[in-house]
């Protein structure tokens, strides 16, 4: 995959595509096979040269893409999760692979190639600036090419498209520039890829902590021949970096992390507050949809963002497409209110919301520790087993809510404090 492109002689496209990884090049690769003229900017140096999440694909993710055996480091089957402070270790595993962790650069690169195969233009160093409408409908947009050498300043170069895409990730500055809705719930995250650590190949370690990682916990994963060792939380509650110093002993009880050489270092925001409502508009103001996590597309409770990500791509280009080149102009009304049928993505991303509910009122590790044993029972790992290793997105639907609900009632001090902290907040509002 080269760094860039040639600037292309003719500056009108049918789609800009702003962001090159997920969201962007799945989108990208459909919409230039259905024969959009297709370019897009990344700001990055190369295609997936900053990587900023762990890259654990769901298994669902090949219902999607195929994605080839290369990319597939670690298949994993076993979660093993504690709360600080307590021995008590839920463990859930099941016989088929549930999880792969990915090469995130080559599979993004991959996916680049393939978009450029179906005739699709990528430019990186290219950051997006500002796009306005035109008179003639058709949408200015600038974007700084980074200075070809150190010290000369960034050169802005303008072009034009009939639609904006913002595939730009949490903080998406297409939604600023166009004034659609934007991400405000986040969780930030930080991981260090490390060496020197001996762990089960197919087996992700997790602990759950009220102060080091608030709403979500510290993990640590198999990732090829390393391993990855990451924090997440809720944005300003806590510093990512800070909690991974301090958690290096919270594993102890499965290997040792007191030698470990970090070889490269990440991080990003994880999108919490569900999924946006404003994410189109064709209007004065401009021609521009969001997709990924710029629409607020994550599970809002494990963070998982590369299956929406995908599936918002490949459908809204369909749509796109369609309103573009065939003059369907209800394509666009049509691809948001379907979107989450497309894969079970509405119901999986209800789930996530309700787990964020529940885990953003668990502010204590005894509240943690109450959580963990209620999995470890019979009932509450058969329901986490099933949930997490054994359901595919494609087969969740409300039956779970009655079976989480079920677990939750039998285990009232779990449920009086969710309902505790439901009630004051009921109360603050009144
Ligand atoms: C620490 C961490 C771990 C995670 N782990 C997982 C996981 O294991 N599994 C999972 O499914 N999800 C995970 N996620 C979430 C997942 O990474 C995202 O949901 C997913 O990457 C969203 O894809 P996207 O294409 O919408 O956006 P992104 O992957 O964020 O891509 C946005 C792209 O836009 C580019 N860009 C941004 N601004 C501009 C600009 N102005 N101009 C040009 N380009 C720009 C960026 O450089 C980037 O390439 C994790 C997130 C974090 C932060």
């Amino acid at each position: 995959m080269s760094s860039a492109t040639n600037t292309p002689q003719r500056d009108l496209y049918d789609v800009i595509v702003v962001g090159a990884s997920f969201a962007g090049l799945s989108f990208a690769s459909v919409a230039a096979a259905r024969g959009l003229r297709t370019l897009v900017l990344e700001r990055d140096p190369i295609v997936g040269g900053v990587v900023r999440t762990t890259g654990i694909l769901f298994s669902d993710v090949f219902d999607i893409i195929e994605v080839p055996q290369r990319y597939l480091m670690n298949a994993v089957r076993r979660l093993r999760i504690r709360a600080s402070g307590t021995e008590t270790v839920a463990e859930f595993d099941s016989a088929a692979y549930r999880f792969y962790m990915a090469d995130v650069t080559g599979l993004l690169q991959w996916m680049a190639e393939q978009a450029q195969g179906h005739g699709a233009e990528v430019i990186c160093g290219a950051m997006f600036h500002e796009a306005t409408r035109e008179s003639d409908g058709v949408m200015r947009v600038t974007y700084l090419a980074s200075a070809a050498e150190a010290g000369t300043a960034a050169r802005a170069v303008e072009l034009r498209a009939r639609m904006l895409i913002g595939a730009d990730g949490a903080r998406s500055r297409v939604a600023q520039a166009l004034d659609l809705d934007r991400n405000e719930r986040m969780l930030a995250g930080a991981e260090w890829l490390v060496e020197g650590v001996e762990i089960e190949r197919d087996t992700f370690y997790l602990v759950m902590d009220a102060q080091l990682a608030p709403g979500y916990c510290v993990w640590l994963a198999p990732h090829a021949e390393m391993a990855a060792f990451g924090v997440a939380g809720r944005q300003r509650e806590f510093k990512p970096n800070e909690s991974l110093r301090a958690a290096r002993t919270m594993f102890s009880d499965v290997t040792d992390l007191s030698q470990m050489r970090v070889v490269e270092r990440k991080g990003g925001n994880i999108p919490v507050g569900g999924r946006l409502k404003r994410v189109y508009r064709d209007d004065a103001r401009g021609r521009a949809l969001l997709l990924g996590d710029a629409a607020g597309l994550c599970g809002a409770a494990t963070g998982g963002g590369i299956y929406p990500a995908l599936i918002s791509g490949r459908l809204a280009a369909q749509a796109v497409a369609q309103e573009l080149l065939n003059g369907a102009p209800s394509a666009m009304k049509v691809y948001l209110r379907t979107l989450p049928q497309a894969g079970r993505l509405g119901p999986y991303l209800q789930i996530e919301d309700w787990i964020r509910f529940a885990l953003d009122h668990m502010t204590s590790n005894a509240d943690l520790q109450a959580l963990v044993s209620i999995m470890a029972s019979p009932e509450g790992n058969r329901v986490v087993r099933a949930a997490l290793l054994e359901t595919p997105i494609m087969g969740m639907d409300k039956a779970f809510f009655g079976m989480a609900r079920g677990m939750f009632l039998q285990h009232p001090r779990l449920y009086g404090s969710a309902f505790r902290a439901a009630w004051q907040r009921l109360a603050l509002r009144a």
